[in-house]
């Protein structure tokens, strides 16, 4: 993930950011196949998540094409058939500052008696980077970015497994290259590459989610969650309705402005809305550091954001009267 901030403000550097909030869309009414259950949310376990991240950090960094890369792809594979889901790995090359590289995105659908019919969209996405920042002359574990959300989305495929029609409602995408090549993020030019790749094959397809979400560093407990600029008016409302409920007001709040991450080539490129969820990594002082490590996140902070997380697809996929 990548920060500018101005005066304590945050803002994208992409021209095309300025036409992306106009153009937006808002989330739609979702046509849920299950609705989740409120038991799911009580469900999430954030010491699962954080035996997922630990798991993940012991396998090295984890760069594109890297052998820690290729290691947790194996681990979430595994992870997630056991539990019932089918897996597909979504492999491309992209032009880089540094040339032609190799990247793998992993998709995941609820299909356990089958294969799942990838032309088509579950209503609900959600996606979170698995790469860790490229640096050739240093260890960087990438234990909050992304570790956190990794493991978090492994939970909650193990959640919403247990709650079978619940999970038909959600595909899981792990991105690669989120990252930047070079130090700082450039939309269109570097980072964003799987997302991206992600974004422009989902426009190929039958039907589209009705929305996205994307959650980026969300393992540390002395920052606050935001909610990003770029989220869709109901799905902002959902979310801070989540966090009420949850008793999550003060430590979930709106971000002061837009932030790149991988929801913005899912509005740009398949017009999805999108619920963007991210840590306030302005107060982390290791963010892209090598001090990004186990130390630095909570079983507790990686349960607050899979609860909320299930809550807001608890609201979403109540059926109104
Ligand atoms: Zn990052």
């Amino acid at each position: 993930m990548f920060k500018t901030i101005v005066s304590g403000i945050f803002v994208i550097l992409s021209a095309s950011s300025c036409q992306k909030n106009e153009e937006a869309p808002d989330t739609p009414d979702l046509p849920s196949i299950a609705p989740v259950p409120a038991e799911a949310i009580t469900q999430f376990s954030g010491q699962r998540a954080f035996d997922h991240v630990k798991t993940l950090t012991d396998f090295g960094p984890r760069p594109p094409e890297s052998e820690g890369y290729r290691k947790s792809l194996d681990y979430l594979e595994k992870q997630l058939h056991e539990l019932g889901w089918k897996t597909k790995r979504s492999s491309f090359q992209s032009e880089t500052p540094i040339g032609r590289i190799t990247f793998t995105n992993l998709i995941a659908r609820y299909a356990p008696h089958s294969e799942p019919d990838w032309r088509l969209s579950p209503p609900i996405l959600i996606g979170g980077h698995l790469d860790s920042k490229r640096y050739p002359d240093k260890v960087f574990l990438g234990v909050n970015d992304s570790g956190s959300s990794t493991g978090v989305m492994l939970e909650l495929a193990h959640t919403l497994s247990r709650y079978q029609g619940s999970a038909l409602n959600v595909e899981l995408v792990f991105f690669d290259g989120e990252e930047a090549i070079l130090e700082n993020m450039v939309f269109r030019k570097d980072g964003l590459y799987g997302s991206t790749h992600y974004a422009q094959q989902l426009r190929k397809r039958n039907t589209l989610p009705s929305l996205g979400i994307v959650i980026d560093l969300v393992g540390d407990p002395n920052v606050n969650l935001l909610i990003g600029r770029d989220s869709s008016p109901t799905a902002t409302a959902h979310a801070q309705q989540a966090a009420k409920t949850l008793q999550l007001e003060k430590q979930v709040t709106l971000a002061p402005g837009s932030i790149l991450d991988d929801h913005v080539p899912l509005i740009v490129f398949a017009n999805l809305p999108v619920l963007h969820l991210i840590g306030d990594f302005g107060k982390m002082p290791y963010w892209h550091k090598e001090g990004d490590t186990l130390d630095k996140i909570t079983p507790a902070a990686l349960e607050n954001t899979g609860k909320l997380t299930l809550q807001v697809l608890h609201q979403l996929t109540q059926k109104k009267n």
